[in-house]
């Protein structure tokens, strides 16, 4: 086994940087890299080109998990009255309405799926983008999300941030509906789709399991995972 230096990960939260291992400028915004060891060595697992499907999903929910539970660490908490079986107390309780959580289709089920485990009373929001192939531009042909977003936090979730277009036109659509805040979390982000989600949306906090090299001339992701939704649903 191999010692590697450092990735950009850590418990760190990585302040504009778009590319691993430089150090960003001085900014407001946030690019967040979910360094846990268990987020970490759970996404190895999932990038192994011989991982089953089933197994891929499992890692895909798990590591979502995690993820979850990081990105909703500054969530506003309210006193509640209540009674223990002994005694009554004032216990801290989530503020606000029902977290939504943004499915970018079709990848982003499976960490739905997983944050969900988290957050069961979520509210699940869907938006189909398909790629056109030529632009890579983001093509939208389903959108549903709950009535009433005013007040409610917005987690958007895409396994991939390649180009960053389709989280980009996920942002702006939610973004119409005026939501309290709004979240984009991925596994993986190449610095273009970073670049591109940052420059369209610069107060949308961006988290990550790890920041890969780049994109290749397919839009892909290197050395990324392959294909999320193949991946998934066991469909290459
Ligand atoms: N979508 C994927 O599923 N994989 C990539 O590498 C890029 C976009």
């Amino acid at each position: 086994m191999t010692t590697r230096p450092p990735p950009a990960v850590g418990t760190t939260t990585l302040r504009s940087s778009l590319t691993p291992g430089t150090l960003p400028p001085p900014s407001g915004d946030s690019v967040t890299v979910i360094g846990h060891p268990l987020v970490q060595h759970k996404l190895t697992l999932l990038r192994q080109k011989e991982r089953s499907t089933s197994s891929f999903r499992t890692l895909l929910a798990e590591i979502s998990m995690l993820l979850v539970y990081e990105v909703t660490r500054d969530l506003p908490l309210v006193y509640q009255e209540i009674e223990t079986p002994l005694a009554p107390m004032r216990s801290p309780v989530i503020d606000g309405k029902k977290v939504v959580l943004l499915n970018i289709l079709r990848a982003g089920t499976g960490m739905v799926e997983g944050m969900l485990r988290i957050l069961p009373s979520a509210r699940v929001g869907q938006i189909g983008l398909y790629r056109d192939p030529k632009t890579l531009g983001a093509i939208e042909y389903y959108y549903k999300i709950p009535g009433e977003m005013s007040g409610r936090d917005v987690i958007v979730v895409d396994p991939m941030l390649a180009t960053g277009n389709s989280a980009v036109a996920a942002v702006d659509r939610v973004k119409t509906a005026a939501p309290r805040s709004i979240k984009f979390v991925c596994i993986l982000a190449a610095p273009e789709g970073l670049a591109n989600l940052r420059e369209a949306h610069p107060n949308v906090a961006v988290y990550t399991a790890a920041i890969d090299e780049r994109l290749d001339e397919h839009g892909y992701i290197i050395p990324g995972l392959g294909d999320a939704g193949d991946r998934l649903f066991g469909t290459k």
